[in-house]
């Protein structure tokens, strides 16, 4: 019997992914979301699911805190008949049509159409003891909201590395149980938004170490404490802490799109077209974070979403036209979006 080819699968769980479920799902495409597994960086739902207070999205002059956020999305995607797959997807075949995608359990798909919405994962400064104290619940996070409650943290001086809006966010939610947080960064002023920087020099648990490296993670079963440089002919120095935040970024989850799709240098999917949502490959649409270095938003995440499933459903009629229902899409065509005018 041949194999099941499904119009659409979304990979990834951020806003992106499940709007796109939404708009796809709508347009009558019976969408299959894989979400991903769950694992010490990312969990189904993505970033947002790591932060308590959403303030910025639109619909909430109230806030949300992002895991209702998330599920709210998810379930609106579900109450239009989305399928989920709790399953990360690994590799995808884009050789030609249908495409073939991998998941990390085995599970082989065939879609006519991709939209990648994996969005991205914290990165860590490489020090020594870094990722072993993080990996055994060492007193060393990428992740304030998952592990700033832990009874370990409370009453702790907890140091956070970082200057961006994340750093940010982890350093004021820690103050909740934190003695002191310490920020440390390597300028001497901050990139996160103003709003954000004036939170945290008005907050008085939090103090900030400028102009600072951190060089070394110490402590052998638990993080106990950091040695940081200041400048860059400073002085070596230890600042005793019970907890390490590291708060310096992110990098896309394209691991599996390496050769597939056009990358930057930074790993990110570049899209064909400015305003567009397609990849160097027909039929295949990146929507988020995973595309965009610049927004890094959850409201441009939703945003791109949406773009990318109307795209992927214009293409997807379009190829319907052009070669019924075994339409076989040439990569090298240039006439694959439908000339139909925006909605
Ligand atoms: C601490 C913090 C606070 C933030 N606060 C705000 C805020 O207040 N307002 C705001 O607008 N933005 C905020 N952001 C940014 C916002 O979270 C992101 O811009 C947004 O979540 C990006 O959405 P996305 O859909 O691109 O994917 P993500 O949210 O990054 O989710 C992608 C998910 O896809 C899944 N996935 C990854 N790889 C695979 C794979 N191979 N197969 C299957 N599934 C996979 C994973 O579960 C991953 O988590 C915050 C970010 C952080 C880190």
């Amino acid at each position: 019997m041949e194999k099941r080819v499904e119009e659409i699968v979304i990979v990834g769980s951020g806003p992106a992914a499940w709007t796109a479920a939404t708009y796809a799902a709508r347009a009558r495409l019976d969408p299959l979301v894989f979400e991903g597994a769950p694992s010490r960086e990312m969990i189904p739902g993505g970033q947002l699911m790591f932060t308590t207070e959403v303030e910025n999205y639109p619909g909430f002059p109230d806030g949300v805190d992002g895991q209702s956020l998330m599920l709210s999305m998810r379930a609106q995607a579900v109450r239009f008949v989305t399928r989920i797959a709790t399953d990360d997807i690994v590799k995808l075949d884009a050789g030609g049509q249908p495409f073939i995608l991998t998941s990390a359990e085995g599970t082989e798909v065939r879609a006519r159409a991709v939209v990648v919405a994996t969005g991205a994962r914290a990165n860590w400064l490489g020090l020594k003891n870094e990722r072993r104290l993080a990996e055994t619940g060492g007193g060393v996070s990428a992740c304030a909201v998952c592990d700033g409650a832990l009874p370990a943290f409370r009453n702790q001086v907890l140091a956070v590395v970082g200057g961006g809006d994340s750093a940010m966010e982890e350093a004021t939610y820690l103050t909740k149980f934190a003695k002191e947080v310490v920020i440390i960064h390597r300028r001497d002023a901050f990139r996160a938004s103003p709003i954000m920087v004036e939170r945290v020099l008005k907050n008085e648990k939090i103090r900030v170490e400028w102009n600072a490296v951190v060089t070394e993670v110490l402590g052998d079963d638990f993080v106990t404490g950091i040695r940081v440089r200041n400048g860059e002919a400073g002085e070596e120095r230890v600042i005793e802490v019970g907890g390490f935040f590291v708060a310096i970024g992110h990098t896309p989850n394209t691991g599996f799109l390496k050769g597939v799709v056009t990358l930057d240098d930074k790993g990110y999917v570049v899209t064909a077209k400015a305003w567009r949502t397609e990849t160097s490959v027909p039929g295949i649409f990146a929507a988020g974070d995973v595309m965009d270095p610049y927004y890094r938003q959850a409201i441009t995440a939703a945003g791109t979403g949406c773009m990318a499933a109307l795209e992927a459903e214009r293409w997807l009629s379009h190829a319907s036209d052009e070669a019924g229902e075994k339409a076989v899409i040439s990569p090298t065509s240039d006439h694959h979006l439908p000339r139909s005018p925006r909605p």
